[in-house]
């Protein structure tokens, strides 16, 4: 039978609904115009809608049929009775013997006995059940599948309802509509700091508000244009070169242009369309409920491709509803975004002044969108599963990055006490600040050089303002990272020489470029690669394209002339490395001094210490370079075996234990011998408690994110770094003790009042 024989029932009600949604009438008033429409549309002798509370309870809120004293008063549990059980599944019940099925619960207030068949579909909206629509009959029958259908789509127009706030008006004082409901994720804290502020989901989502339609052919022959346009877009993705090659992104496309052509999903959408939806929301109908069905399923790679048809879904609707991307304008000054996953360049495309927070679904802390956030001073939260469905624009929302929790729509008394925690934070930072020019000297009279470390213009007001002495790690390779294209020498050198300039005479080590690896340039194609941590990257790399290093060398020397140039070679594994970088940066000053440039007036030449290799030609490295900089984030993976980006074994190790702090002891005592100067610039100099325990096993140079140095320096000016260095040295060299140093540390902390 054709569908538009079907279809006259259901436009027919849901014009008369569009009416009553126009109307001025009070919201109870609506809601049970509705349910009397549907009832005599449907021929059913009860129609009841059930609203779901923040508190799991599903609470009568209209009916037609059953008796009116009970509206307000039932409720039941999710999972409870027929009603719960299709909450809870988000699924329809059909059923012509209501009270035969195991669920179904009598409840006598309404009088439901006499009814026999039951039809009731969830009130669905982005996938989250918000309550359940009834049909009820006496004679017993099964509902017909485009009767379902109907009354799915009905059931859009209460989501509706719900979602623009007009039931909170009929809610009893004290409770809320699970809509409302404050949700708190755990996820992993990847940047300190607590943010509160609203919503912005960097995915944006379109918000269908034209629902019904008034010509479904029309609306069919849209459906079918846009889905023609999306298929054509995905098919030029996949044949653009750059994901020619196998690879995840290759799959993920080839999912999408799957489910593109199903074509039981655009008989889905069409089937609403005439039912009387607009396009649009014909694809958010039936993207809903496949996301409710998808959202129960606990096999990871099936909820994995939901991410991929809900992704699909939004740029469907995106062509639907010609959105051309957001303007940055309409910003709320407090914006917490909310990604998936997100690129680096993405994250600078919004206005910092208006950024409170960062929180991803997935991400390393390695991960570079995390490092630009972190340049950008903002908290983040990563591995948030699941939040991003759980949220809408503009809901409120706090992001705690110190203990990974996310709160959207959060109690008052939590806001409470969140401001309160904000306010002593400033509180503290202010102290902190008191301390920028104070100079690093611990309690018994040793100079501690605190250095910050950077990567993007943003960084660079944070010098000033943290009171570091300079840049100890300037990590050029973002430049690289967030470019679209390869930054030419001479965008380079502008760049370094803005940087230069603003750091306004503090010294600036910058680290040649550490591409490869997990840090991923996409103009820059390498091969695939099973180990790319160990694999071609950094100074292999570099040595490999001499061609991309000499321009940086030269981008350098010619950014820093007539001041000191202070650069560093990352991921050294052989010493013969720091003189092949050393032969072509004679050559670049040979070339630059031929064409008549200056040159910078002091070089100082530096490399990273992060493979442990170098620890057995220790005193050949030094007798090469002005400085070694401990890049203790690479150097522990490294040592430990344990991949710093994989948070299964990324903490499993301390790196206050001895293996590793034996180590740091014997690249200071290295530097002591060859008069080098040693300093650290990974993760570990920025906590106090690892950055005191450096300063026990001989470093007297660090270098961190900014936000940390006035935590390090309240470290450092109550530290006795002799009788620490005692305490630690023996501990270090007490074979018989099992007591972790880490302990021992923590105890001296206390003992000494070493605030931490
Ligand atoms: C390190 O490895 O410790 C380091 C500072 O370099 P990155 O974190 O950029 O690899
Ligand atoms: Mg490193």
């Amino acid at each position: 039978m054709p569908l538009r024989d079907l279809s006259a029932g259901p436009r027919v009600l849901l014009k008369r609904l569009r009416e009553l949604m126009a109307e001025p009438l009070d919201p109870q008033e609506r809601l049970d115009r509705i349910v009397t429409q549907i009832a005599s549309n449907m021929v059913a002798e009860v129609c009841s809608a059930y609203v779901l509370r923040s508190d799991g309870v599903l609470e009568l809120y209209a009916t037609e049929g059953l008796n009116k004293e009970a509206v307000h008063l039932s409720q039941l549990q999710m999972g409870q009775g027929l009603v719960g059980t299709i909450a809870a599944s988000a699924q329809p019940l059909n059923l012509s013997d209501a009270q035969a099925h195991p669920a179904f619960r009598y409840l006598p207030e309404t009088g439901e006995e006499i009814y026999h068949s039951f039809l009731g579909v969830p009130i669905l909206r982005a996938g989250r059940t918000l309550g359940v629509l009834v049909v009820q009959n006496k004679a017993s029958r099964n509902y017909r599948e485009d009767e379902v259908e109907a009354l799915e789509t009905t059931a859009m127009v209460i989501a509706e309802m719900i979602a623009t706030g007009d039931l909170k008006k009929i809610t009893a004082p004290g409770l809320e509509l699970d809509l409302t409901r404050a949700v708190t994720i755990q996820g992993n804290g990847y940047n300190e700091g607590i943010g509160l502020g609203h919503v912005v989901l960097h995915e944006h989502r379109i918000v269908v508000t034209n629902l019904l339609n008034e010509d479904s052919d029309k609306e069919i022959i849209r459906l079918a244009e846009a889905l023609g346009s999306l298929r054509i877009s995905i098919d030029d993705m996949l044949s653009r070169r750059d994901v020619a090659q196998e690879g995840e992104h290759r799959e993920v496309l080839e999912t999408y242009r799957m489910f593109a052509h199903d074509q039981g999903w655009v008989r889905r959408m069409e089937e609403a369309i005439h039912n009387g939806l607009t396009a649009e929301a014909a694809v958010e109908k039936v993207q809903s409920d496949t996301k409710a069905r998808m959202m129960r399923m606990t096999d990871s790679y099936l909820r994995e491709r939901m991410h991929d048809f809900d992704d699909l879904a939004n740029r469907l609707l995106r062509q639907l509803t010609g959105y051309l991307g957001r303007s940055m304008d309409e910003l709320p000054s407090d914006s917490i975004v909310l990604a998936r996953a997100m690129g680096a360049a993405e994250l600078l495309d919004y206005p910092r002044a208006n950024l409170r927070g960062l929180v991803l679904e997935d991400g390393a802390v390695t991960s570079h969108v995390v490092i630009v956030a972190r340049a950008m001073g903002i908290p983040v939260v990563g591995q948030a599963v699941g939040l991003v469905a759980l949220a809408e624009n503009g809901d409120a929302i706090i992001i705690d990055g110190d203990d990974g929790q996310v709160h959207v729509r959060p109690m008052h008394d939590l806001q409470n006490a969140y401001e309160e925690k904000v306010r002593l934070r400033a509180k503290r930072q202010e102290q902190f600040r008191a301390l920028r020019s104070v100079e690093p000297l611990t309690r018994d009279g040793r100079h501690i050089s605190l250095n910050m470390n950077a990567g993007l213009l943003v960084d660079l007001p944070q010098l000033s303002e943290s009171g570091a002495q300079g840049i100890g790690l300037f990590r050029t390779e973002l430049q690289f990272m967030i470019a679209s294209t390869m930054p030419k020498l001479e965008e380079q050198e502008a760049f370094y020489r803005g940087v230069i300039k603003q750091a306004a005479g503090r010294p600036v080590t910058f680290r040649t470029l550490d591409i490869g690896g997990d840090k991923v340039v996409s103009y820059f194609r390498a091969q695939e690669e099973e180990n790319p941590a160990l694999g071609w990257r950094a100074i292999r790399l570099a040595l490999d394209r001499p061609g991309l290093l000499r321009t940086q060398l030269r981008a350098l020397l010619k950014a820093s002339a007539g001041t000191e140039l202070r650069m560093m070679i990352p991921m050294v594994t052989e010493v013969s490395e720091i003189r092949a970088v050393r032969d072509l940066l004679q050559k670049e000053v040979q070339y630059l001094s031929k064409f008549g440039h200056a040159l910078p007036r002091k070089l100082q030449f530096g490399a990273m210490l992060e493979v442990p290799a170098l620890m057995w030609q220790l005193d050949e490295l030094m007798a090469e370079v002005d400085f070694v900089s401990v890049g203790s984030n690479d150097l522990f993976q490294f040592s430990m075996a344990a991949d710093r980006g994989n948070a299964r074994v990324s903490e499993r190790f301390d790196n206050l234990g001895k293996p590793f702090l034996r180590m740091l002891r014997d690249i200071a005592r290295a530097g002591e011998r060859n008069r080098t100067l040693v300093t650290l610039c990974g993760e570990m100099a920025g906590k106090p408690l690892s950055a005191m325990a450096l300063i026990g096993v001989g470093f007297r140079s660090v270098s961190m994110a900014a936000t940390s140095i006035g935590p390090v320096k309240a470290m450092l000016l109550s530290l006795d770094a002799g009788q620490l260095e005692a305490e630690l040295n023996a501990a270090l060299d007490d074979i018989r003790s099992q007591e972790p140093i880490r302990e021992l540390l923590l105890k001296f902390a206390e003992a000494n009042n070493v605030p931490l």
